[in-house]
């Protein structure tokens, strides 16, 4: 079943200026609701008022945050490769249009009519239809592309700073000024101390599956990943951090497996994998 929310305009702002999340967390457990390859649609409110379309989230994964996370326990991630952010500017107001809907929209301002839980909507096949055919032209946010994260952390790995630099340039894609700023700046010195700190507190092992290289091998293999990543406003830090071995990092990224903090562990399609080792804390990334 294909959802409507109702973003407000300083969240969805804020997420952008950190970096586009492709998650959404709620308080309401209809966000679980959602089938996955149906749409979100989420419409915002503009500063000048109006209210328009600001995403289409395409549910790949719905997970559990950590008890007492202040967003919500309910969490739905986007499909990579299918949800896009609109461009809140140039938008014509879709007051109209989402009063069209077959749902509840009372009252002269739109937004207070979902406050609180009434946030998160189910909607028809018909009125997602004519929510799609509404975005067919909408131009999307060039600030909420994504980088291409695997080959960033592979450079901020080996702390090669112009390469980052030359990374930023290169990719077709731009980049929200916060966390721009702050992978050209701090990220480089910082991600290779937390790596070295995990590797130390792991023995080199990876997280998911104990795989040793430091006892095969003499030597460290396991890489660290952000649970959530960089280039989607996630906080270069130990406990946005996992030790992984290549390979569990090379599945983590090809599937874009979310963390469940349910379960402590990566849901890759339908399967769960807990972590096997876990003596760090790990705070779920807003
Ligand atoms: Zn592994
Ligand atoms: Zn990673």
């Amino acid at each position: 079943m294909p959802l409507l929310y109702y973003w407000r305009g300083d969240n969805y702002r804020d997420d952008l200026d950190r970096g586009a999340a492709y998650h959404l967390n709620q308080g309401n457990p209809a966000l679980h609701d959602i089938a996955i390859g149906d749409s979100l649609w989420a419409f915002t409110r503009r500063e000048d008022g109006a209210y328009v379309l600001a995403a289409e989230l395409v549910a790949k994964a719905l997970t559990r945050n950590p008890p007492g996370y202040r967003y919500g326990p309910f969490r739905l991630w986007g499909d990579l490769a299918r949800s896009r952010y609109f461009r809140g500017e140039g938008q014509r107001d879709i007051t109209s249009l989402i009063r069209t809907l077959a749902i509840t929209a009372k009252g002269d301002q739109l937004g207070r009519a979902f406050q609180g839980n009434a946030a998160v909507r189910r909607i028809s096949q018909a009125d997602d239809s004519i929510l799609r055919w509404h975005a067919a032209t909408l131009p999307l946010e060039p600030r909420a592309r994504l980088l291409p994260e695997e080959r960033l952390e592979a450079l901020l790995q080996s702390g090669d700073e112009r390469a980052v630099a030359d990374l930023f340039q290169q990719a077709p894609c731009g980049i929200a000024e916060a966390p721009r700023r702050y992978l050209l700046t701090e990220a480089v010195t910082r991600n290779r101390q937390y790596v070295d700190e995990l590797r130390e507190l792991y023995l080199g092992r990876c997280q998911l599956c104990q795989w040793s290289p430091r006892s095969i091998y003499s030597t460290d293999l396991c890489e660290g990943h952000h649970l959530r990543w960089l280039g989607r406003g996630g906080e270069d830090s130990r406990s946005n951090m996992v030790l992984l071995c290549p390979n569990h990092h090379r599945a983590v990224h090809r599937l874009d497996a979310p963390f469940d903090w349910g379960v402590m562990g990566f849901k890759f399609g339908v399967s769960m994998h807990p972590l096997e080792l876990l003596c760090h804390e790990l705070t779920a990334a807003v």
